[in-house]
């Protein structure tokens, strides 16, 4: 069923991500259980037999017909992603250990966006009978290992059975002090436009992922050739959500005036901020902050790296605005690019390029078609 297994040391305890052409080798098939055999509650037992409880707002997490959890004085925030086999993720090279991490990820960033912290997640599962215990197991580890990392509870979910192919659902649920939240629609004119990270490596990494799989349906024989490009493949197959930039924001007393994550590409991203906030805004081109892993493989395979960045995806960085007074204490930190300033609505979203002309943005998120367009 799937062409590459990750192998133990998916994710180190130093934070390290282990090079990715290691993680994809090729493994032989360990013992296989039908989820026949142990049916749903016994699929169920094993998967959340050994959940340990992070959190004091959970009071009571699996094991009842619903999960308790108390947040006194706090306001609770709340997200949710569906994942669809062949429509968000495609099974010939996405281990499924990371795909079960990155299910988590990608909603803890919705959280991260709001400038709140992500608590509890709920995860749903369709599968077809072409799935086994194990398999579904390795999804679970890769779920286990995020909520470890960010000290996630996992306190419910369901499993049922699917015609084809494989769906993940994670919710997850959040809590921040009223005061501290932050919304998409509270940039002004004047404010600053940052970015955590770097851009356009997650959609890179895409490239190289999909180019691979169609030399290989072409030479089962062909070994997949990746090196030399751990980061963008670590970039899409296994994303961070930016916890640590929340808790800079908070030890250096900011509160961004807007904020939203990168999951559909710079400019979509830019286009919202600025549509919920009543503003224009200009981006400048030289500022994007790209790897060179990514600036490599798009001269490879002929892209302008500056369009992954824009139109790309998945890179799940935090985009936001910072009053004046507040860009005074980012200055010179490494882990905070500014790329733009906000304008008057009038001005509209322009990218400013190096040659000084102007180019209205546009919104062309790439990645699950038209279909996704009511995600966060
Ligand atoms: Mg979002």
């Amino acid at each position: 069923m799937q062409r590459y297994k990750s192998i133990g040391n998916f994710v180190q305890q130093n934070n390290k991500f282990a090079p990715i052409c290691l993680l994809l080798t090729m493994s032989k098939e360990k013992k296989q259980t039908r989820i026949s055999e142990i049916g749903e509650f016994g699929l169920i037992d094993r998967l959340t037999g050994g959940i340990t409880i992070r959190n004091e707002s959970t009071v009571k997490g699996v094991g009842d017909d619903a999960a308790v959890m108390e947040y006194p004085g706090k306001c609770i925030v709340m997200s949710t992603d569906l994942l669809t086999e062949g429509i968000h993720f495609n099974l010939m090279y996405v281990p499924l250990r990371h795909l079960g991490y990155k299910s988590v990820i990608v909603n803890l960033s919705d959280i991260y966006a709001m400038n709140a912290h992500p608590k509890q997640i709920t995860v749903s599962i369709a599968i077809s009978n072409k799935f086994s215990v194990e398999a579904v197991e390795e999804i679970y580890a890769g779920i286990n290992l995020a909520c470890e990392k960010y000290g996630i509870d996992l306190v419910g979910g369901d499993t049922t059975s699917s015609l084809t192919g494989l769906t993940i659902c994670v919710s997850v649920i959040g809590e921040a002090e009223k005061e501290k939240l932050v919304y998409r629609s509270g940039a002004h004119v004047g404010d600053l436009l940052y970015v955590s990270g770097d851009l356009g490596g997650a959609y890179m990494g895409l490239q190289l992922l999909e180019r691979e799989n169609e030399v290989f349906k072409i030479d089962q024989n062909m070994q997949p050739r990746l090196q030399g490009y751990d980061y963008i493949l670590g970039r899409q197959l296994k994303p961070e959500a930016r916890a640590d930039i929340v808790d800079k924001f908070e030890k250096m007393g900011i509160k961004p005036t807007s904020m939203i994550d990168i999951s559909d590409g710079l400019s979509s991203e830019i286009l919202h901020l600025c549509k919920k906030s009543g503003v224009g805004c200009r981006l400048f081109e030289e500022k994007v902050p790209m790897d060179d892993q990514t600036k490599m493989l798009a001269s490879e395979m002929n892209i302008n790296p500056l369009v992954a960045a824009l139109n790309g995806g998945e890179d799940y960085e935090l985009l936001f605005t910072l009053s004046s007074e507040d860009s005074g204490k980012v200055k010179n930190d490494p882990d905070f690019t500014c790329l733009g300033e906000i304008t008057n609505d009038a001005v509209g979203a322009v990218l400013v390029t190096a040659a000084g002309s102007q180019i209205p943005l546009t919104a062309q998120g790439w990645n699950h078609g038209d279909t996704d367009r009511f995600s966060n």
